[in-house]
């Protein structure tokens, strides 16, 4: 179906936010900007907006498939998605199944470690305030989700963790921790937002055991390491490989 973009409704650091003829919709479009460490450190890889796009659509396609409910309707074009619309819950919830980044950073937990069962670790999302980690009785205080949505939130993305987890094994990488975001779409209905892509998810190459080479996500801008787009590749290359040889 053909959608007609119209007006700019939000514009964040990785996408921008459209208006579409049907009020419950929005087109997403996926720029190529990138930015780390709390936007502090910003700049633009060639072709990111599509790979990330081609790489979410996939990924909650899989999702829907095994029940997940996600804001995602159909790819649009090459870097755009239309999505329900809705109310964005202000969380950042991470998963992990290996430590690593600001679990390691932040406690003396070793680079590495196996977390099992995973660790779900939730932040407020607030660039002004730096996203910061919430505890159980912060978020209570803070009333930005009911204690219902949020046993539903925990279960969710436990059961996309191991969706994921299970399926980019298959593709041998290792899916090491990743966030998600939820909202409330028109009728009120929690759903998976945002994206799923190497830029909030990371996964290593289970083909090499070198720490630097085996990444093949945004730690490779966030530490310098070059590569950014050709890692993007990889993983876009191995999800399409997948579902060609599953027809
Ligand atoms: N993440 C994200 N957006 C953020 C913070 C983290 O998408 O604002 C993702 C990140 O890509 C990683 C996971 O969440 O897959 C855990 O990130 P971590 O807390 O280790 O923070 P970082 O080391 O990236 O600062």
């Amino acid at each position: 179906m053909n959608h007609i973009q119209g007006s700019l409704i939000y514009e964040g650091k990785a996408k921008r936010i459209f208006e579409c003829e049907n009020p419950d919709r929005v087109l997403i479009e996926f720029k190529n900007d990138a930015t780390a460490f709390n936007a502090k450190k910003r700049s633009e890889f060639k072709g990111k907006g599509r790979l990330n796009c081609k790489i979410s659509a996939a990924l909650f396609k899989l999702l829907e498939l095994n029940g997940i409910p996600t804001h995602f309707l159909e790819l649009h074009s090459e870097t755009f998605i239309i999505a329900d619309k809705i109310n964005v819950i202000p969380l950042e919830v991470v998963i992990r199944n290996i430590a690593t980044g600001s679990l390691c950073r932040e406690t003396p937990i070793k680079q590495g470690k196996l977390l099992s069962p995973p660790l779900l670790d939730l932040y407020y999302k607030d660039d002004e305030l730096g996203d910061p980690i919430l505890t159980e009785r912060r978020l209570k205080l803070l009333d930005i989700i009911t204690p219902f949505q949020m046993e539903e939130v925990e279960k969710i993305t436990i059961s996309v963790n191991k969706i994921l987890k299970e399926y980019f094994d298959s593709l041998d990488l290792l899916l090491v921790d990743f966030k998600l975001e939820f909202g409330l779409n028109s009728v009120g209905k929690l759903v998976v937002a945002d994206e799923i892509s190497p830029d909030n998810c990371r996964f290593w190459d289970k083909k090499n055991s070198d720490p630097k080479e085996r990444i093949l996500d945004k730690d490779r801008f966030r530490q310098d390491l070059g590569g950014v787009i050709n890692a993007y590749e990889e993983i876009l290359k191995r999800i399409e490989n997948d579902s060609s040889s599953a027809h």
